[in-house]
């Protein structure tokens, strides 16, 4: 049941084969380690998974945003972390699209067009997550550059990140109308990148912390304009959080085949388990919850597609649903695997694991349920 066209269906397929034939045995293997999995990068890049939405112009594939989520969702299906990796790219790039002046592109399109350039989303803090307009990393006007000081955390694709969007603010005291987004390239002197974190799920996936020490900054690299970054945070919200909302979907869909096949050739009682009702009706209510996730997330996707705008309210709707969901169905994947959905012989426990961070990132489930309620009170 879907309204997908041939290149949609075509996208699909070749990630498909790309995640069967390369991504599946990968994935495990550097979960336990928690390398980041530079074969598989390359893979992404020869495939123009991180160039897909580029200009044809400067070398990108031109597809739109439906196919970036298509995307996301199948290697999801197979692999969170590499989800998240590509997601985050694209997270960055909406703001950079958003917010660069013609300058800009035409000084960094042609290298994310090559395709292994990565763009990254800076805004957490120590001690500002969901009141990001609490952030204190400072920008402070210096001659032609701003000096940059404080630091970031959780920060995905942080040290593989070829170009950072930083989010700082010229004077903490006007919280929103303070904060300012700059360009930031990998190489600057004064950005220090710290340690990994050691994470629950996407262990494959860098999440850093980054230090910024008297960092300069040429004015050039201001994007959009002072006290105006959280504009550009808002503009690309729909687009960031309904990529989420497609990793969760690619997520719980894993782990609803797992289960499935996994029920129809375990027997016990003399019978494959999926006979019991007990189990067939988990597998029908994960149908369920997955099927109702992707028709909305592909609504939105057609509707961003169409130029639709104002779509905050829905975007955080399908978050916050398909996160909650995916968290819902590969827990119940587990219970239907029983002992062996507990070991790490099967996918299921990894796609638990996985699920938790996509009710978290992009602002957390209470932070969307916040954002929906404001939604209903303007509404009705
Ligand atoms: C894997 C991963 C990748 C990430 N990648 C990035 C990235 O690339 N870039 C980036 O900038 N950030 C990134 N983050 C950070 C992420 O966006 C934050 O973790 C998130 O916004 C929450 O902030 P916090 O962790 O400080 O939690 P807090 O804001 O401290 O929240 C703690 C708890 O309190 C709740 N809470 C807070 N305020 C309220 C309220 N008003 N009402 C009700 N409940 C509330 C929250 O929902 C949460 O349950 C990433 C995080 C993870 C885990």
């Amino acid at each position: 049941m879907d309204n997908f066209n041939e290149e949609h269906k075509l996208v699909r397929e070749m990630i498909q084969k790309l995640c069967r034939d390369k991504v599946v045995r990968r994935a495990a293997e550097v979960d336990k380690t928690e390398e980041y999995p530079w074969d598989l990068h390359q893979l992404f890049v020869e495939n123009g998974l991180f160039n897909i939405r580029v200009s044809e112009k400067y070398g990108g594939a031109e597809m739109d945003y439906t196919s970036a989520c298509i995307v996301v969702e199948e290697l999801a299906k197979v692999d969170g972390a590499c989800a998240n990796t590509v997601a985050h790219h694209q997270a960055g790039m909406c703001c950079f699209m958003d917010g660069a002046n013609e300058v800009q592109k035409e000084k960094y399109l042609p290298k994310i067009g090559r395709g292994d350039y990565l763009v990254g989303f800076a805004m957490t803090e120590p001690n500002s997550g969901s009141d990001a307009f609490s952030l204190k990393t400072r920008a402070t006007m210096e001659g032609e550059e701003y000096v940059i000081n404080g630091g970031k955390c959780f920060i995905s694709n942080g040290g593989i990140t070829d170009l950072y969007v930083l989010f700082t603010t010229v004077n903490p005291a006007q919280r929103r109308e303070g904060i300012t987004a700059f360009l930031v390239e990998k190489e600057t002197p004064g950005l220090i990148v710290g340690k990994n974190e050691n994470k629950m799920g996407f262990r494959a996936s860098p999440t850093r912390e980054l230090t910024f020490d008297n960092m300069r900054v040429p004015k050039e690299n201001l994007l959009g304009k002072i006290g105006k970054g959280w504009e550009l945070v808002l503009q690309s919200l729909t687009e960031t959080r309904v990529l989420v909302a497609a990793m969760a979907l690619g997520i719980a869909q894993g782990a609803m085949e797992t289960a499935i096949l996994y029920a129809k050739q375990r027997e016990q009682f003399g019978q494959p388990i999926i006979n019991f009702q007990g189990i067939s009706f988990m597998l029908a209510d994960m149908a369920i919850q997955v099927e109702c996730a992707r028709a909305l997330i592909y609504k939105l996707a057609a509707m961003v597609d169409q130029g639709k705008r104002k779509l905050h309210y829905y975007a955080s709707v399908a978050k916050c649903f398909a996160s909650d969901m995916a968290m819902k169905v590969t827990t119940d994947a587990v219970q239907v695997l029983g002992g062996y959905g507990y070991t790490s012989e099967f996918p299921v426990e990894k796609m638990m694991r996985d699920a938790k961070a996509t009710q978290i990132i992009e602002g957390t489930n209470q932070i969307q349920r916040i954002q929906i309620a404001k939604g209903l009170i303007k509404m009705y």
